[in-house]
């Protein structure tokens, strides 16, 4: 009887061994044969907007690179929050990654406590994108066309006017909330789940302004359905040579960029963390992704992994800075 028990356990010990073994050999096979199906990039806005655009770039190339189709799918919701959280609860395969934004990583979880994930903890930044300017426009119909008049327009009539954003929390909300704070003048903040509804609305005229990022915001300004007020660029625009930036306006703290990066789950590992940067990277080095990336307006960034998290925290504490300094609140 107790040489059969022994034997029962030996065997049990035997089988929890072999199993130990095998799950350590599937993570190493795991992370040779990655990726070996096609890989999910998650738009946390709706379609039409910067992410979207950016996201959409990178996919093909990237999937390319790495020899596996990368599917592109809109997860809006919570100014990006929601898409942004679902990655962050994700198994960290590398099979579904997401579009890390300046709004999901850094100003809404500076403004709105509720935020269901840690920026800095819960994800693993692979590769910064892009950088890109951001614009605030007006609907032709909007009495002013250029900055002075806009800010006198605004002045005259407090609160008449709406600003469209992609979101609550989001870059366009945090960055016009610390213009009205700083220019002293009042507009009411109507979210959207992306700027592709808001362009939609603020073009059609159901709100007068918007403030987006400018790869989305350009063509309507291009075929004049949007005229462009004021950018945030380190210097004028070449495709809005008149149109002056914050920094010139006196208030350069809203002269900041938006960025468009690759994220994942925390706990990636780090040979596909480095296997999806470098397919990144040379899918950027295509001169023709290059060119589509920067014709939007946007600055071609493919950093490394570490870079880009550091980018990422230092953001993260320039949006808490101005939420406290400016007692910025959510609507
Ligand atoms: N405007 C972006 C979009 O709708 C989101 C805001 C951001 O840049 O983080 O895609």
């Amino acid at each position: 009887m107790s040489s059969q028990l022994s034997l029962r356990k030996r065997t049990a010990l035997k089988t929890i061994a072999l199993g130990a073994l095998s799950m350590a050999a599937s993570g190493l096979i795991h992370a040779q044969n990655y990726p070996n199906k096609p890989i999910t990039l998650q738009i946390p806005f709706a379609p039409g907007g910067t992410t979207d655009i950016v996201g959409r770039v990178i996919a093909e190339p990237l999937g390319k690179a790495l020899g596996q189709s990368v599917v592109v799918i809109n997860k809006a919701g919570g100014g990006g929050s929601v898409g942004a959280n679902e990655v962050a609860k994700a198994t960290p395969d590398g099979y579904l990654l997401g579009m890390g934004t300046v709004s999901t990583t850094a100003s809404n979880p500076a403004i709105n406590p509720k935020i269901p994930y840690n920026p800095a903890t819960d994800f693993t930044p692979i590769i910064n994108l892009a950088a890109t300017p951001n614009v605030i426009a007006v609907n032709p119909k909007f009495p002013a066309k250029d900055y002075k008049g806009f800010i006198a327009e605004l002045k005259k009539n407090p609160a008449k006017y709406s600003y469209s954003s992609s979101g609550t929390g989001g870059i366009g909300h945090l960055q016009t909330e610390l213009f009205k704070n700083l220019a002293g003048v009042f507009i009411t903040h109507i979210p959207y789940s992306g700027a592709g509804p808001a362009l939609r609305d603020t073009v059609g005229g159901q709100v007068e302004i918007i403030f987006d990022n400018v790869p989305s915001a350009l063509p309507h300004i291009q075929a004049g359905r949007l005229i462009p007020i004021v950018v945030a660029a380190p210097q004028r625009l070449a495709s809005m040579p008149n149109v002056p930036t914050f920094k010139e306006v006196g208030l350069e703290p809203v002269n900041r960029m938006a960025y468009y990066g690759l994220i994942a789950p925390k706990g990636l590992p780090a040979d596909i963390v480095q296997k999806i940067n470098a397919a990144a990277r040379t899918a950027l080095q295509d001169p023709a992704v290059k060119k589509r990336i920067e014709d939007t307006g946007s600055i071609v960034l493919g950093n490394s992994p570490d870079e880009f998290a550091k980018q990422m925290a230092a953001e993260l504490e320039v949006y808490k800075k101005v939420v406290a300094t400016q007692k910025l609140k959510l609507d």
